[in-house]
């Protein structure tokens, strides 16, 4: 494995990787009031890349309260429609002008290949800046009729932003995450407190110099790295806050849920899932297998939708394993900067350690790896791709949630028992179906219970269209209209005129 990566780093990168980074608070760069750091790793070898300001509860404190004077002070949502949207959008371009730059720092912190960031993260990242820009201008109410007796009435809804949110993203697309939080609460008009993920703090920390340099008002948008024990548990419960955003796992989704509950704040949750990706034996399996491949395998399988319950009907079963596994031995390994690399590391030691430990599972409850199945060398946090059989549901690595490139393909016969094994999981976040049969894909996609289904394909997102959780996998929905909802409070005028 090269440990020195053939891509040139860029200077802007090595500067501001070289040293620690501060905190954004009321338009400031701060440390923290402890004036503790911690240390971002190099996933591809374990080794520290950056320092960075450690916030806790009392950087925390500082944020909100900049952020609730932002928004009493009325700067931003007061500012008319058109300009937050131009803000917005100017923040698109700034971000686009910087794309090398955010595509370097993602590959180094996270550990995803360079070339994926290029053409994933940070254009969909600036694709959703630009889609949250148009709606400023489109948030609307309504006029409503109504009939009370013995008086004549003019009755309306204005949808107002629901005041300072907090924000708390992981670490699997750390400016994407970020992006998708930011654009709808900016969009309505909230002021935000953002606490990145504490293994990649670094592309959320520059996008904040970019919301500098696009002018926006000081203490809209405020910037605290910091562990979820600390930083992010004390911003779930601050009191000051209207509304907590959340993307992570189920299990700290319900400890945000606890701590929401001192003030009432509004929640919303994107969580795990352990998708179902079902192969039918009228698929075109040309496009069937590698997608199947890339459903699990993309950012590592560190993907909320991955799908990484593959139920292919019995007469294809050994076709599709084959193919699958083929795909999976060919995909190259390595550090993310590394142009020839196709799979970088995990993102952390904790993570390879929970994935390891799911792969001996597994194989303790009589699951076989046809190909891959361990730890991928030495150094770094790299993974084997991993085809697994001889599954049933009862097993973990069926039931629950892995986070890493492991799937496991379990065979079906018939279509009713299909659907109510594809259902009968905690989860349900995404789901896809492959077949030729139109009818039989509408069908299906109607009676899985997941807040995306995808259709011969997998992994489409756009910023348009709406994703998140049925069940376990969360409450409301990311990007698309409806996350608008999730950043505004409609309120009911009645006037009686007569
Ligand atoms: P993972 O287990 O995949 O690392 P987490 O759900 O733990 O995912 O982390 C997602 C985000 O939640 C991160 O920003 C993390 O710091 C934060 N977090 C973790 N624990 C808590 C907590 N108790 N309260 C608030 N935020 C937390």
């Amino acid at each position: 494995m090269s440990v020195i990566s053939p891509v040139q780093i860029q200077p802007r990168v090595s500067d501001f990787i070289s040293r620690p980074r501060k905190m954004m608070i009321n338009g400031q760069w701060v440390d923290s009031i402890s004036g503790k750091t911690f240390p971002t790793y190099d996933p591809s070898n374990g080794k520290v890349l950056a320092q960075v300001a450690e916030g806790a509860a009392e950087d925390i404190n500082l944020a909100v309260n900049a952020a609730r004077k932002a928004f009493e002070q009325g700067k931003w949502r007061r500012m008319t429609a058109s300009e937050r949207g131009r803000l917005i959008w100017k923040l698109a371009d700034l971000l686009e002008q910087n794309l090398e730059e955010f595509a370097q720092l993602e590959s180094l912190d996270n550990g995803k290949p360079l070339t994926v960031a290029r053409v994933a993260d940070v254009p969909l990242a600036v694709d959703l800046f630009r889609y949250m820009a148009g709606w400023t201008t489109k948030i609307e109410g309504n006029t409503i009729p109504i009939s009370p007796k013995g008086g004549q009435y003019f009755a309306y809804t204005l949808r107002e932003p629901v005041g300072v949110v907090g924000q708390i993203i992981p670490w699997n697309f750390p400016l994407l995450m970020a992006a998708w939080k930011l654009g709808p609460a900016l969009a309505a008009g909230c002021t935000v407190v953002l606490k990145p993920a504490e293994q990649t703090p670094l592309t959320a920390l520059r996008l904040g110099e970019l919301i500098q340099e696009a002018g926006f008002p000081e203490g809209v948008v405020n910037i605290v790295p910091g562990y979820g024990e600390t930083a992010g548990a004390a911003l779930a419960a601050n009191p000051d806050v209207d509304k907590i955003a959340f993307t992570g796992s189920t299990e700290v989704g319900k400890l945000i849920v606890k701590a929401a509950t001192g003030n009432l704040k509004k929640v919303s949750l994107e969580l795990g899932g352990k998708s179902p990706n079902v192969v039918f034996k009228d698929a075109d399996l040309k496009t069937a297998i590698p997608g199947a491949a890339s459903a699990i395998f993309f950012n590592h399988g560190q993907c909320c939708c991955a799908g990484s319950r593959l139920y292919v009907e019995k007469d294809i079963y050994d076709e599709v394993v084959a193919g699958v596994s083929e795909q999976a031995s060919k995909i190259k390994l390595g550090p993310g900067l590394d142009p020839e690399t196709q799979m970088g590391p995990l993102v952390s030691d904790e993570q390879l350690n929970r994935v390891c430990s799911y792969l001996e599972s597994g194989a303790q409850e009589g699951a076989q790896a046809k190909v891959g199945g361990k730890r991928h060398g030495s150094e770094g946090y790299f993974v084997e791709p991993t085809v697994l059989v001889n599954t049933n549901e009862k097993m973990k690595v069926v039931s629950e949630e892995i986070f890493g490139p492991v799937v496991a393909a379990i065979p079906f016969e018939k279509t009713d028992d299909l659907v109510r094994r594809a259902n009968d999981n905690i989860y349900g976040l995404a789901a896809a179906v492959w077949t030729r049969d139109i009818g039989k894909a509408h069908t299906t996609a109607a009676q899985l219970r997941a807040g995306t289904v995808w259709i011969n394909c997998y992994n489409v997102f756009d910023a348009a269209l709406p994703f998140g959780g049925y069940k376990q996998s969360g409450w409301g929905r990311e990007m698309g209209h409806d996350v608008l909802e999730m950043y505004t409070e409609t309120k009911a005028v009645c006037a009686r005129i007569a």
